[in-house]
């Protein structure tokens, strides 16, 4: 349908809609029933047996299809040629062991794996797009998907247009729709109707689905939605989102590269060693060596393999992502999660972030007096009193109180409990308060159609790069332009002043203005000055901002409170413990910033350097990286400044988060490294472009987040410490007896394997998975915020890691070892010995996967404080001592029963090599610090 050519009247008729009304709840459901969700057709997501087949080409997999084969051809041998039925029946139950062992590890990975991929998608709705429609006759915030043909929309600059538009109104609306038409320029939009043949981009009543609104605001009515307009009908399947990889995830994945190398090498030589040694000594290879140097080479193969990692790592990952989102901010990607931890500047706007956002004026100027204004919040009550002590006369104020309401889109309403709510831009709506404290209303003004006659011409709308608000009005026949904005920006172009009635030259006057504007700002107070110009209607109705903007008459100025959040002042704190600077980033007059800044302790003192929009214009880039690590507060910047002060920042090698509300925004966000945008005040486009949303727009929030990073990054940490730990351990247990057990020990022969396969199999896919996941849960560290941030460059296995896992790993692998050649030479069976070192290995394991969760030593830890853990650590003590009690097991694994007494020793000996290397280095450490504070002491003496 060619809309754009039809009279609005038609198009509601069509449409079956109301521009008054809009649509009822039950036509948007019948509409969404019939036109589908407004959106793109998705490609669909791979089914299950893909990603099952997918999973047979992973190499540990590829062992244990190995692993069954051997043991069913083995089955066959022994059925068939040797006739040893009981044998080939235990080779039988091992294949079928294995894949249970399979299964089960599976079904744990799939439930985890499936919960994470819940919460993400529920992340990602939460994420979704809003519009403004009117709908049973109200203004609601509606889901994008949700939208209907025949809604009526409101947008304003920095929202999306989310389906195909009819404009019913429109105030300097002006629309990037670059990504259908590639032009970049914005195209000005406006009511009139188009001839029929009009092309795509020419088409000025119409508003397309996926363009950004980019000045002024307008209504139009939703004639098109989903796959049915224009971006549909070129976008074809949107791909669906790739889910790229995190750094660490990346750093992760080559890691298990190489062990898997690693591991190849070490079975190669296995293998060789072996196969050489029974040649030597007994010149040929008979099938049941055969047997054990395959049994040990594919225990080995399963002990080195670190398949789980990557899939433990994205889980924790999203784990920490819904974490922080019920801490109230919301992440878009899982690589988020991790910069995050490593974050080392905050650089937040101020107003609404680090203040309240409710501002109201206490004191201004006109008519070149200085006035004290009395009252509270909202409520439109309250004396004028003049700082000179004289009476005051509201002629002296009245025009200066008339053009802050008419330069104005702001209003206070009163609800049901008759307390005043305010609506729009907060320092408006501070304008709108102060003169309605003398009665002074717009809708007043613009509904008296006696004597005056007021009208709306036409608005431009504030921008934080013009710093100015402008609104065209006709007054009695004559045509005035009102220019309101701040102080510094305006003061150049102001000609006159507004005395007695009487327009004078400004020098008269520019003085006293910069005085109180001066005083004002160091009472962190926020200044707008209030001006007017008279003009000849041709200039109102198609001069340009620039040239209205000039030649203007100063009316007077306000100052106004906009009191820091308390809360912040803590998380400033906490975050400089932390080594995280904040940087304040403001709009406002630098010493509104400054006083701010001190009242917040983001500064310390009144000489703290302070950068402005004007200052940054005149440095170079590199006088700017000089300055740029030890400023912390820039004042009266434009949101073009801040990708500037990213940079040098990042060339700094700094990782920087950085808030934006705005529309001009939307690029520094992108520069980020965390882009932050704020949910509730936050527009469209700049909660599109971000990292981080802050659902209630607090800076606290930040400050949280940056803790979750910290402690989802050290979770990583600690579960890989566990994980690299026990493979170190399984493979030296096994290659200690491949090359120290050269003749029969009692029972245990030289092929005889520390540990059978299915043992292996078990402490990997079974005991040791489900405490790794529990790790995930685990709560921050008490001090990750009085540490340094990590250093992003820097490798996971840096830092002593790597040291840390050998050894640990390597005496655990010892003491298996040990606990094996013991009980081999107290002439136990075969399986009882692989038992006890089997259980030497869990146990353990499971000691120290309390000493793996702390960066210090297990006894800085409470371990019942993560209960995930303790339930999944009992399961696995449980399970792997049941194991060996349970005849099929028995069979299947190679266990046998052990004593009661032996049981509990092996509980008990396991735990010795963590309490005593945990220990020893809780000492030193305790030395080290004692040590420590003895010499700050001294420093301080
Ligand atoms: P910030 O968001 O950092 O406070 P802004 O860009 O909003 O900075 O404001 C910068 C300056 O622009 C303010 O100090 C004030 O002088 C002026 N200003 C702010 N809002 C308005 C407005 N609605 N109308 C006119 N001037 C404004
Ligand atoms: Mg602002």
């Amino acid at each position: 349908m060619k809309w754009y050519s039809l009279e609005s009247p038609d198009i509601l008729e069509k449409l079956g809609t109301s521009r008054i009304h809009g649509l009822n709840d039950e036509q948007a459901r019948q509409r969404i029933e019939k036109y589908g969700l407004n959106e793109l057709a998705k490609e669909e997501r791979e089914p299950a047996w893909k990603m099952l087949l997918k999973s047979f080409k992973e190499p540990l997999i590829v062992i244990l299809l190995i692993a069954i084969s051997l043991a069913l051809a083995s089955a066959a041998y022994d059925f068939f040629i040797s006739g040893d039925q009981g044998h080939a029946m235990a080779s039988v139950y091992e294949a079928v062991a294995i894949v249970l062992i399979v299964i089960i590890n599976s079904g744990l990975t799939f439930h985890q794996t499936r919960s994470a991929q819940k919460s993400l998608d529920a992340l990602s709705d939460m994420r979704q797009h809003h519009m403004k429609v009117l709908r049973n006759d109200n203004w609601i915030s509606v889901s994008a998907s949700h939208l209907v043909p025949g809604d009526i929309v409101n947008v304003k600059s920095g929202d999306f247009i989310e389906g195909d538009l009819r404009w019913l109104k429109t105030a300097e609306l002006q629309i990037d729709e670059s990504h259908l038409t590639g032009e970049s320029d914005a195209i000005q939009k406006t009511t009139d109707v188009m001839p029929e043949d009009t092309e795509l981009g020419d088409r000025t009543d119409m508003g397309y689905s996926g363009s950004m609104v980019v000045n002024g605001n307008g209504i139009g009515v939703v004639v098109a939605t989903g796959m049915a307009t224009e971006l549909g009908k070129i976008s074809g399947l949107m791909q669906s989102v790739d889910n790229q990889k995190t750094p660490i995830e990346k750093s992760v994945h080559g890691l298990s590269k190489k062990l898997m190398i690693i591991a190849a090498v070490i079975i190669a030589i296995t293998i060789g060693y072996d196969l050489v040694k029974q040649l030597i000594q007994v010149g040929s290879i008979s099938m049941d060596s055969i047997g054990g140097i395959s049994a040990t080479a594919i225990a080995i193969a399963v002990a080195s393999i670190p398949d789980a990692m990557p899939v433990v790592l994205s889980i924790v990952l999203t784990i920490g992502a819904k974490m922080m989102a019920s801490q109230k901010g919301l992440v878009k990607s899982l690589s988020s999660v991790e910069t995050l931890g490593s974050t080392t500047y905050i650089a937040s706007d101020k107003t609404g972030t680090l203040t309240k956002n409710e501002m109201a004026v206490t004191r201004f100027l006109a008519n070149g007096k200085v006035y004290n204004v009395e009252g509270n919040g909202y409520t439109p009550i309250g004396e004028f009193i003049r700082e000179d002590g004289q009476p005051t006369d509201s002629r002296d104020y009245q025009r200066f109180l008339e053009v802050a309401v008419l330069n104005n889109e702001a209003e206070i309403k009163p609800d049901d409990k008759q307390n005043w709510r305010p609506f729009g831009n907060p320092t408006d709506v501070s304008l709108v308060v102060l003169a309605a404290k003398e009665h002074i209303q717009r809708a007043d003004l613009l509904a008296d159609k006696g004597e005056r006659d007021i009208d709306i011409v036409r608005i431009f709308p504030f921008d934080s790069t013009r710093k100015m608000m402008t609104v065209v009005i006709k007054e009695n026949g004559r045509y005035y332009s009102l220019t309101k904005g701040a102080p510094d920006v305006i003061k150049p172009l102001t000609k006159f002043a507004l005395i007695h009635g009487q327009q004078v030259v400004i020098d008269l006057a520019a003085e006293n203005i910069e005085e109180a504007m001066l005083t004002f700002a160091n009472d962190a107070l926020r200044t707008i000055s209030i001006t007017q110009r008279e003009i000849t209607k041709e200039e109102a109705l198609n001069a340009s901002s620039t040239d209205l903007e000039r030649d203007l008459t100063f009316l007077g100025l306000v100052g106004i409170i906009d009191p820091p959040r308390e809360e912040v002042k803590v998380a400033v704190h906490k975050l400089s413990q932390a080594a995280v600077n904040v940087v304040m980033i403001t709009g406002d007059h630098a010493m509104t910033a400054k006083a701010i800044a001190r009242q917040l302790g983001i500064i310390q003192s009144d000489d703290a350097r302070v950068i402005t929009g004007r200052d940054l214009e005149t440095m170079s880039d590199a006088q700017l990286a000089d300055a740029v690590l030890d400023t912390r507060v820039y004042a009266r910047v434009t949101p073009e400044h801040k990708q500037r002060i990213i940079k040098q920042l990042q060339e700094h090698d700094q990782v920087v988060a950085m808030t934006g509300d705005g529309i001009n925004d939307a690029p520094a966000l992108k520069a980020a490294d965390i882009g932050i945008a704020m949910g509730i005040n936050g527009t469209e486009v700049t909660k599109d472009a971000a990292d981080l949303i802050l659902l209630d727009d607090k800076f606290t929030t930040i400050e949280k987040s940056v803790e979750s990073g910290r402690t989802i990054f050290a979770n990583i940490l600690n579960f890989m410490r566990h994980e690299l730990t026990t493979n170190v351990a399984e493979v030296l247990s096994l290659l200690l007896g491949v090359f120290l057990i050269t003749s029969s020990i009692g029972n245990v022969t030289e092929v005889t394997p520390t540990l059978t396969a299915l043992m292996v199999l078990w402490v990997n896919m079974v005991s040791d998975s489900l405490p790794s996941f529990a790790l995930g849960y685990d709560e921050a560290e008490s001090d990750v915020m009085k540490q340094r941030p990590r250093d992003a460059q820097k490798s996971i296995l840096a830092d002593g890691m790597l040291r840390r896992v050998l050894f640990r790993g390597g005496v655990m692998g010892a003491m298996v070892f040990l606990a094996f050649v013991w009980a081999a030479s107290q002439g136990l069976s075969v399986a009882q010995s692989q038992t006890i070192a089997f259980l030497t290995l869990v146990f353990g394991q499971l000691w120290h996967v309390y000493d793996a969760r702390s960066v210090k030593t297990l006894f800085d830890r409470n371990p019942f404080s993560n209960s995930r853990l303790t339930l999944a650590v009992a399961f696995a003590a449980t399970s792997s001592i049941l194991v060996t009690l349970i005849p099929f097991f028995n069979n299947v694994m190679g266990t046998a029963p052990l004593s009661m007494t032996m049981y509990l020793i092996i509980i008990v000996v396991s735990a010795i090599p963590t309490f005593i290397i945990s220990g020893v280095k809780k000492m030193i450490s305790n030395k080290r610090d004692s040590g420590l504070s003895e010499s700050l002491q001294f420093d301080r003496e």
